[in-house]
């Protein structure tokens, strides 16, 4: 039952504590003056795919990028692998093996697929090479002299989370990559998100398709007015469906 008076939610109960990667404690953060975060508690552990669930405006793509550095306005804790990196910058925090895939893409229209996947530096050792993209992506190899304007929404995702794979990043947050896309591609996104898991890369998520979600992720944190106010492990969701409906009014 969650503890409305406490900012700390109940923890989803899977794996230990020493598996932590991730811990982020009473994260505040700020747009200018205006107060966005008031205190984000929540954990990863290595190998798990988590996700952010909340509503429109809730703070969770907040969340991801003050996790990344690029909010820079923020108070509290991140630790990464251990190491406080709540005054690190991005490029920093970007070499210790984090990487954001944003909900925009980011691709580059003028640039055809390989420029793409060429262009983002690799920041430490273990970057995927291109034979092992296109493994995971077999659509991009096809289409490697295609510009990135000319590619549907599926593939420009895939684009966008290969591009995160060259860095070398071993901690993947991806913004709601399932966004605009049809059946079929959200699947496909599924299946490649189960691949990174089996390789051993640890997944945030934020997501507002909690169906699709339920399918890839073993824990979920709520957020709500910028707090987490609850979690859960995914063998919990069946008897917390009316809550989780009240939280995301779904
Ligand atoms: P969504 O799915 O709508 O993106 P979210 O949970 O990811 O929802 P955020 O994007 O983190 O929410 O937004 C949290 C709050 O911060 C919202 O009130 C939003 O209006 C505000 N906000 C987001 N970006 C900015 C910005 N660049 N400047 C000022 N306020 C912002």
């Amino acid at each position: 039952m969650l503890d409305v008076s406490s900012s700390v939610p109940r923890e989803p109960a899977t794996g230990s504590a020493a598996d932590v990667v991730l811990s982020v404690e009473n994260l505040e953060a700020w747009y200018g003056e205006s107060h966005v975060l008031h205190g984000i508690n929540f954990n990863v552990r290595e190998g798990e795919v988590v996700t952010l669930l909340g509503r429109n405006g809730a703070g969770k793509t907040t969340t991801l990028k003050s996790v990344m550095g690029i909010i820079t306005k923020r108070a509290g804790s991140v630790r990464f692998l251990g190491k406080e990196i709540i005054r690190t910058s991005s490029d920093k925090i970007a070499r210790q093996g984090i990487a954001i895939c944003p909900e925009e893409r980011g691709i580059f229209s003028s640039l055809d697929v390989r420029e793409n996947l060429l262009l983002p530096p690799t920041v430490r050792p273990g970057g995927l090479p291109l034979d092992q993209i296109f493994e995971l992506f077999p659509n991009l190899k096809e289409r490697l002299t295609s510009q990135g304007t000319k590619l549907s929404g599926g593939e420009q995702q895939m684009l966008a989370i290969a591009r995160i794979l060259r860095t070398g990043a071993r901690f993947l947050m991806l913004d709601e990559p399932t966004e605009g896309l049809a059946p079929v591609i959200i699947q496909q996104i599924g299946n490649t998100i189960a691949r990174l898991k089996s390789q051993g890369f640890t997944i945030l998520l934020v997501e507002q398709n909690f169906r699709w979600a339920s399918t890839v992720a073993d824990r979920f944190y709520i957020v709500e007015h910028g707090k987490v106010i609850d979690g859960f492990a995914s063998a919990e969701l069946p008897a917390n469906m009316d809550k989780l409906h009240t939280y995301l009014g779904v």
